[in-house]
């Protein structure tokens, strides 16, 4: 049997038909190698955001199902048009969106997981040497409804189309040539990680490391599929691979530095210190589906009996999670006041290598210290320690945490275009 290669491309690297012929090109290359090849493809361009401007232009606040119905189409465009390049190269292609494939999703609508993808249609058009393109970002539910999976959500639908297919690997095509310890933009002398190791990579990822979707790299390491993101303009640059923590060297202690604007601080002040408090707290916003991230509860206090709890969400879930709160306020008994600070940063260190290795933190407190940045949260998980910080200083702690921990290189890193997903 041939070696099934999926391979997806985003949207600035089919923003226009000269773009699209080149995708063409790359496709066509690796059916060349002996390969069958599955294509994802991003909406072309700013499409997606161009279209999300036009609803909110209408509507202050559209229905999820039709916002789904809106974003859709823009994959609807290009898998259509890249079908068509590469048939006018000479070779057989087919395009599907979610709908005709039968990638299934929850009935969630703007960030529906992948529950199941149907392989029939797929697997005999690949018999049939052809090379198929589909449509990333979206999925349909057991109703028939369309879903999407989240803003730069095609990245997730190439790796599940490679783990359902069980693919030799999934690339993923981009405008960067491939995962570097820190945004190049902020630090131009970062360096291209030749690995990367799953764990690292959804710690970056969740860090705010803008490379790849971050279920996307939850989904290969589930299902162990090997992924690389490599340049769309430089095809000889084999990229990053990522892959299991296990088949990998040994590290560095940090293998990245990322930092994270999209997410704001709440606290709930004077909390009452009983049991059950939080559950309901956490519970209520997760049924809204508010995903929270850093989570600091203070000691109680002795007199009032109560706590505070701050925690952040990303800005997007700002507003509902205020709401919800507010809604809350009577049902947990809180009087204390709710206090919002959007203008802050989470800014990560993340690496295997730091397990079993003290001094990491401390290093870290001690690097941003001498910057004279204050830190007003601090959160850690096995491979990554967070910290929160004013927005203003974001970049500096960055600059001084990727010079510490040595992970400068002398060449300049070339970016063109703007980083995928932002
Ligand atoms: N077009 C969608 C977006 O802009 C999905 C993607 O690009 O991965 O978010
Ligand atoms: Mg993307």
């Amino acid at each position: 049997m041939k070696k099934i290669i999926v391979q997806k491309f985003g949207g600035t690297s089919v923003a226009d038909t000269d773009k699209i012929k080149n995708v063409a090109k790359t496709v066509i290359k690796e059916k060349e190698n002996g390969n069958d090849v599955v294509v994802v493809v991003s909406a072309m361009g700013h499409t997606t955001d161009y279209l999300v401007k036009m609803a909110k232009d209408l509507s202050p606040n559209p229905s999820g199902r039709e916002m789904d119905m809106l974003l859709s189409t823009g994959e609807g465009v290009s898998i259509a048009l890249l079908a068509m390049a590469i048939q006018a190269q000479g070779y057989d292609a087919v395009s599907f969106n979610a709908m005709q494939i039968g990638i299934m999703t929850e009935n969630v609508h703007s960030k529906a997981r992948i529950v199941d993808i149907k392989t029939d249609k797929l697997r005999k058009n690949l018999s049939e040497g052809k090379i198929i393109v589909v449509a990333g970002f979206q999925g349909v539910t057991e109703d028939g409804e369309i879903t999407t999976l989240g803003r730069g959500g095609s990245d997730t639908s190439a790796v599940a189309l490679a783990a359902a297919l069980n693919a030799e690997r999934c690339d993923i095509y981009t405008d960067v040539e491939g995962v570097y310890t820190t945004d190049p933009r902020v630090v131009p002398t970062a360096s291209r990680l030749d690995e990367i190791s799953y764990e690292e990579m959804l710690e970056l990822a969740h860090a705010g490391a803008n490379v790849l979707h971050p279920r996307s790299v939850e989904t290969a390491k589930q299902f162990n599929v090997p992924m690389r993101v490599r340049s769309s303009f430089k095809l000889d640059n084999l990229g990053t691979l990522i892959l299991g923590v296990n088949k990998m060297e040994i590290y560095k202690p940090v293998a990245g530095v990322a930092a994270d604007l999209s997410q704001a601080r709440i606290v709930v002040c004077d909390v009452p210190d009983k049991p059950g408090v939080a559950a309901k707290l956490f519970t209520k916003l997760a049924k809204e589906n508010i995903s929270v991230d850093m989570i600091i509860q203070s000691y109680a206090r002795k007199v009032s009996n109560t706590n505070d709890i701050a925690f952040t969400v990303d800005m997007a879930d700002l507003a509902k999670t205020e709401t919800t709160l507010n809604a809350l306020k009577e049902e947990i008994g809180l009087t204390g006041d709710i206090q919002v600070n959007n203008n802050i940063a989470k800014v990560s260190i993340v690496g295997a290598g730091m397990i079993d290795r003290p001094g990491v933190a401390s290093t870290m407190f001690e690097t941003l210290a001498q910057q004279g940045i204050n830190i007003r949260m601090i959160s850690t998980s096995e491979i990554k320690i967070s910290c929160l910080v004013d927005k203003d200083d974001a970049q500096k702690a960055v600059k001084a945490l990727h010079e510490v921990f040595e992970l400068d290189c002398d060449v300049v890193a070339e970016v063109k275009g703007d980083l995928p997903n932002v």
